[in-house]
């Protein structure tokens, strides 16, 4: 499939999910939120009462997962897990940890790999996630590595999370963090790391709109 791709690869809180949104609206794009589907994945194993070491289970369980995304009539994106709407429970730290503790297992990474691959489709993707630059779309037009400081990517996960109505605290969502970079960025497969050919953007004391402005400038060679 001829189209191009944009990843947006960093920590969780970097402000990657808002500014892929944001992004791919503006192009008229498609979205790929890669972080979401190891959600559902960690939500499935949950439901299932099965261990996320364990990779005998997880690796059928990943490959024959039933997530649908889909828009709401607020352009919401809409997730469902066996067609039950899951957009809001799969937000919380403790889904996150548990995917993170289930995307260090290879065999479940390679059964997702396709599925992440069929949302490239024309006029182009915009990819959100880890290992989008380096592994899941490695050839793609523009690749941008987004981070932050970790006690900025906890302040900004606890806002977001207090306005959902979850109930959190700053110490703990900063160690929570700090515990899930440590696992993403140490795995032996597919590790949390820059691209070699990704444009490094710091977004700590940046607005919304000055790292919108920054990625939409990079995006530009795509003319
Ligand atoms: O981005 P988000 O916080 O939703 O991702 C949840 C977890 O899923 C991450 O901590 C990471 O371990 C895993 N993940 C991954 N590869 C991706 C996206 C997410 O390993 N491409």
């Amino acid at each position: 499939q001829q189209a191009p791709v944009i990843t947006i690869d960093g920590p969780g809180g970097s402000g990657k999910g808002t500014i892929c949104r944001l992004v791919s609206q503006k192009l008229g794009w498609h979205l790929l939120d890669s972080g979401a589907i190891y959600r559902v994945l960690a939500l499935a194993a949950i439901h299932h009462q099965i261990d996320p070491s364990d990779e005998e289970a997880l690796q059928p369980l990943a490959a024959h997962l039933d997530v649908q995304f889909s828009c709401d009539e607020q352009g919401n994106t809409r997730i469902t897990l066996e067609g039950e709407n899951v957009s809001h429970t799969i937000r919380t730290e403790e889904v996150g940890s548990v995917a993170s503790k289930i995307a260090s297992l290879p065999r479940v990474r390679e059964a997702l790999l396709r599925r992440q691959r069929a949302f490239k489709e024309a006029p182009g993707l915009v990819a959100d996630g880890r290992d989008m630059g380096t592994v899941v779309f490695p050839q793609a037009e523009v690749k941008i590595f987004l981070t932050a400081d970790a006690s900025e990517r906890a302040r900004r996960r606890y806002l977001e999370l207090k306005e959902k109505g979850h109930d959190v605290n700053i110490g703990d969502l900063l160690s929570e963090i700090q515990a899930r970079d440590e696992r993403d960025m140490n795995r032996a497969v597919a590790p949390l790391k820059p691209a070699d050919d990704a444009y490094m953007l710091d977004s700590t004391n940046k607005s919304i709109e000055q790292v919108l402005d920054e990625v939409l400038n990079v995006c530009k060679k795509l003319n």
